[in-house]
């Protein structure tokens, strides 16, 4: 198994899987997808039935990870250790348990990891193959952390905090992480801070999160500083966080028909809360493999890019080029990464090139055409065939605020439907997605949960506060939600360096890298 890039490949320059996690993004922009969807083997519905996860994850692993070094790839019993050590860190036995809200309800809980978001599940993994790769290299050059990287990336909360718990401590990294100083939440700040092994670094910026994004865009720009300090993204456009992910749909298989046994499961469908299309892209790969659904569901909040894609088939970023500041920050986008890939698929699979070669290659072609489209007139649209393809596999629906605040109280208050059960703000968009898709004709139903409602207390103590007061609403949240590994991390020692403009530059974004800059030379390898 080879990877290549959605904005074309020449086919003798294939990249090998440690390639492609290693780099991240391909030097010409595009996204790193393998080059061939693999088979299951033929009975895998009874032969993975009673897997745990890790053994789950280490047969659909297998699939796109060659089984020797030579190949870019990783002996199994290494990879077995890698993903077990990954796990090991959850809280749940199941890892991703799917909890029963209703009669068509399922919740896929995606939360039991060191950061309380479904970003562990990933980034968990992610971290543990830097390391694996970057110490092969070094060994196979006898030279100690001649191979080193450093990863620098900015966060609003959730992916630096789950990009840490994944990193902290592994051999040749380090990590900057860049947050707008007093702008993100309390419980989100400190689960970054007071993290303090020698190579994690947190800058809390004097700006917004744009501001973070802009230096740290400016950094992987600079080619010399580039080069010199072997820059690496832990963003979600990595393949192996995509591929990780794959593993919790085939557990959600497995445990529902557990559950229910005379449930059809080609009839369930899956609701994503979706910000930069990762996670349902995991899912979309899933069905691609064969596993049996009804279609997967985009639940966007007030960032609605997909939704409208789905109704209209154009892509367009908003006029304003603003995102909205929403309850669920974790989906505030403008544009989604990984929907690239998707569009790769659409181009691909509605190409009548007589060969699969030249399949390949006009999605490549037409990919690019549509980014330099997007980039240029800030759209893009596809054709009628290509939107009918996207229609087949997903359905897509926009929640606002309020509808998201109403979703949260209701699952709160117990009916008889289903017992009282606490969401945080993004697992409530894909509820509020869910009942709307399934009004007139029920139908089963499992929702991705991905956070905590620790994470989010502020949104959700404020939405289910007009069952009593705010204040019996915050005591009852710190005594039945609060999970003893949040108890005292507000008041824990922390280590944080703030970037303030320096004395050089022009402009204050040129002050703030110049700045961040300077801390990266002080704490990087020799
Ligand atoms: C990152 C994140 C999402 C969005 O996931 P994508 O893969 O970017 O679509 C949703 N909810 C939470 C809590 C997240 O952290």
């Amino acid at each position: 198994m080879k990877y290549l890039s959605t904005r074309g490949s020449d086919s003798d320059k294939l990249l090998t899987f440690e390639e492609a996690v290693l780099r991240g993004l391909a030097p010409n922009g595009g996204l790193y997808i393998p080059e061939c969807i693999p088979k299951l083997p033929d009975n895998w519905q009874e032969k993975w039935a009673d897997l745990s996860f890790p053994e789950l994850s280490f047969e659909l692993l297998s699939l796109f990870i060659p089984s020797t070094a030579e190949l870019g790839g990783i002996p199994p019993e290494d990879l077995r250790k890698l993903i077990e050590k990954s796990y090991s860190t959850f809280r749940s036995p199941d890892v991703t348990p799917l909890k029963k809200v209703s009669e068509y309800e399922y919740c896929l809980e995606l939360w039991h990891g060191p950061t309380f978001a479904f970003k562990d599940v990933a980034l968990q993994l992610l971290g543990n193959l830097f390391e694996y790769f970057l110490e092969r290299r070094n060994q196979e050059d006898g030279k100690k952390h001649a191979h080193h990287i450093t990863v620098v990336g900015a966060t609003s909360g959730d992916t630096g905090s789950a990009a840490i718990a994944g990193l902290r401590s592994k051999e040749n990294i380090e990590i900057f992480i860049l947050h707008p100083k007093g702008r993100v939440s309390p419980i989100q700040e400190a689960q970054m801070t007071t993290i303090l092994d020698k190579n994690v670094h947190n800058l809390a910026v004097d700006g917004t999160f744009d501001d973070c994004q802009d230096i740290v865009k400016a950094l992987f720009n600079d080619v010399q500083f580039n080069a010199q300090h072997h820059l690496a993204a832990i963003n979600s456009i990595n393949w192996a966080r995509i591929v990780s992910q794959i593993v919790y749909y085939f557990a959600a298989f497995f445990a529902l028909r557990k559950q229910q046994p005379s449930l059809d499961l080609s009839k369930v469908q899956y609701v994503v809360p979706t910000g930069n299309f990762g996670d349902i892209l995991a899912g979309y790969y899933a069905k691609r493999l064969g596993l049996p659904m009804r279609r997967l569901a985009v639940a966007t909040n007030e960032n609605d890019i997909l939704q409208r894609f789905w109704a209209s088939g154009r892509y367009e970023k908003e006029d304003a080029g603003e995102v909205h500041e929403t309850l669920s920050p974790a989906m505030d986008i403008m544009v989604s990464s990984n929907f690239e890939r998707l569009l790769w698929y659409l181009a691909h699979d509605s190409s009548d090139a007589p060969t699969e070669q030249e399949k390949v290659r006009e999605a490549g072609v037409q990919v690019v055409q549509w980014m330099e489209t997007l980039r240029s007139e800030g759209s893009m649209q596809v054709d009628q065939a290509q939107l009918e393809l996207a229609r087949r596999d997903f359905v897509a629906e926009r929640v606002s605020n309020s509808e998201t605040r109403a979703a949260i109280l209701r699952y709160y208050r117990k009916d008889q439907d289903h017992a009282s059960y606490l969401i945080d703000p993004h697992t409530a968009v894909a509820f509020e997605a869910a009942n709307r898709l399934s009004k007139d004709a029920k139908y089963p139903q499992v929702i991705l949960a991905t956070a905590h409602p620790a994470k989010f207390s502020e949104a959700v103590v404020s939405s289910i506060a007009s069952e009593s007061d705010e204040k019996s609403a915050q005591e009852f949240f710190n005594r039945e939600v609060l999970p003893k590994e949040m108890d005292g991390l507000l008041e824990k020692e922390r280590r944080v360096e703030f970037v303030d403009p320096a004395d050089s530059g022009a402009t204050k974004l040129e002050k703030l890298v110049n700045r961040t800059k300077d801390i990266i030379d002080q704490n990087s390898f020799p």
